[in-house]
């Protein structure tokens, strides 16, 4: 077998040789005639020998055989494929996770109407920073203000490019050199990259930490209140929970000591909604509009997470604070572009329309359960004549993602599909490196394929590309 995939690695042509070759290749000869095109013809032809390499390697049943009828044919098709159509970096991907906010796909997709709006504000002169009216310059900011206090309630709003960004400006703000109280069960990590500890830190604010990991009371915090106390803040656990013996301080009761002490609470909300999951059956959690009724002085939530938008770090509370924040400077070091604010303002919008279910992340969140049956049952079927493989029909649970309700389980229906010969690894390395990448997971050396995240065309597509496979 070595010896076999070395003869067939020493048969492929070098890149040079390749190179001369296309020179006597009709369909080539307006890039090879274009001295502009070398170094692009050049790269390609590195990339798909190495992609040939790869595919050796892995012992694909390689029809490789014969150069001038098999190989040769196979890279003028993928070179040309490369240099007609370029390849971006950035690809589609076929999430069949089940994973709503998959955050290594982009987290929130945004709905149609809101990408065709992003799309013309993109290809137009748009009033970003005008006010029509007067003709004067306007603040690029009024397009979301106005939409996030009417959904929050809250007096005031503004938009910094992600709620890591937004608290960080927060504590720049209003805690630089001064000193913020915050729960030990509430000091998070999200993502590998925004811990809460070193946010503070980088704003320039000193933490003060209280309670246990599983208990925190008002009286802890109110121990701690000192002269150099600049807030009390609460944290969203977002991606963890600590469950039995535990007590937390609701935002209302912090408010309340604030008050006594004359010391705002603000709130980092992580993913923030709109929408009450407690009407789809999740375990309760105070909505945005709850939390700043709650007298939160300042709240911050991502754009891109249950709110279903682009990537944004949303503030939104009282008018005073919300202002002292305009006037740092940091706060055009993050300001956010144009494509984003018509994400978000698209995204408000449908809200402000009550239509929940033109927002993907909710319709998948809510998709009921006899649909994703449906939907498992036409893969299950249609991939059954396909000999390459086994398919089983199941029950299975899918995950919201993005750090938001962590524990629960959204019953689902998935496909599981393995090989008959060859391994279940590399039919997931097969399907996660087709023209459209499928990104699936494994569990118990079955593949899981979760029809809840998927979009019109990718069930064609997983079974197009598992017709590929050929072992
Ligand atoms: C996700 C999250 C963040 C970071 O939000 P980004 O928008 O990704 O910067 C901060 N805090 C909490 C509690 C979170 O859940």
């Amino acid at each position: 077998m070595e010896q076999e995939i070395l003869r067939r690695l020493r048969a492929l042509p070098a890149v040079h040789e390749v190179l001369s070759r296309l020179e006597d290749e009709i369909e080539f000869s307006p890039f090879m005639a274009n001295e502009g095109w070398t170094p692009r013809v050049t790269l390609y032809v590195r990339q798909v020998l190495q992609s040939i390499r790869e595919d050796i390697n892995r012992n694909y049943a390689n029809p490789f055989e014969e150069f001038e009828a098999a190989l040769w044919p196979a890279i003028k098709k993928d070179l040309f494929k490369k240099l007609i159509k370029g390849e971006t970096s950035l690809r589609r991907v076929i999430n069949a996770t089940g994973v709503v906010l998959h955050t290594n796909c982009g987290r929130a997709l945004l709905a149609p109407e809101v990408a065709r709006f992003i799309s013309e504000q993109a290809e137009r002169y748009s009033n970003l920073e005008l006010n029509i009216q007067t003709g004067e310059r306007g603040s690029r900011y009024v397009h979301v203000e106005e939409l996030l206090c009417k959904l929050t309630g809250a007096e005031a709003a503004m938009v910094v490019n992600n709620n890591a960004a937004a608290v960080l400006l927060m504590m720049n703000t209003f805690a630089q050199g001064k000193e913020v109280i915050v729960s030990r069960g509430e000091l998070v990590e999200v993502g590998g990259s925004f811990r809460i500890p070193e946010v503070l830190k980088a704003g320039g604010a000193k933490l003060v930490e209280v309670g246990a990991t599983n208990k925190t009371w008002l009286k802890d915090y109110e121990a701690a209140i000192s002269s150099e106390t600049a807030m009390l803040l609460k944290v969203h656990t977002s991606n963890y929970r600590v469950e039995g013996f535990t007590h937390t301080v609701s935002g209302a009761e912090l408010v309340k000591l604030g008050e006594d002490k004359g010391l705002p609470v603000m709130e980092d909300l992580g993913s923030g909604s709109f929408f009450d999951g407690a009407n789809l059956g999740f375990p309760p959690e105070p909505t945005i509009k709850q939390t700043v009724k709650a007298g939160i002085s300042l709240v911050t939530f991502s754009g891109d997470k249950l709110l279903g938008g682009p990537q944004a770090g949303i503030i939104v509370g009282k008018k005073s604070f919300v202002q002292q924040l305009r006037t740092n400077q940091l706060t055009r070091a993050l300001r956010v572009d144009k494509l984003t604010l018509a994400a978000l303002e698209g995204t408000l919008r449908l809200y402000d329309k009550g239509e929940f279910n033109e927002i993907p992340v909710w319709r998948m969140l809510s998709a009921p359960l006899d649909k994703l049956y449906e939907a498992a049952f036409e893969l299950f079927t249609t991939l059954q004549p396909n000999q390459k493989i086994e398919v089983k029909l199941q029950e299975d649970v899918s995950q919201v993602g993005g750090g938001a309700w962590p524990t629960v389980e959204l019953p689902t229906w998935v496909c599981t599909i393995r090989p008959r010969q060859g391994s279940v690894i590399e039919l997931e390395k097969f399907l996660r490196l087709g023209s459209v990448a499928i990104l699936s997971r494994i569990h118990k050396n079955w593949i899981v394929i979760d029809v809840r995240t998927f979009l019109k065309g990718d069930r064609e597509e997983v079974v197009r590309r598992l017709a590929e496979w050929d072992q």
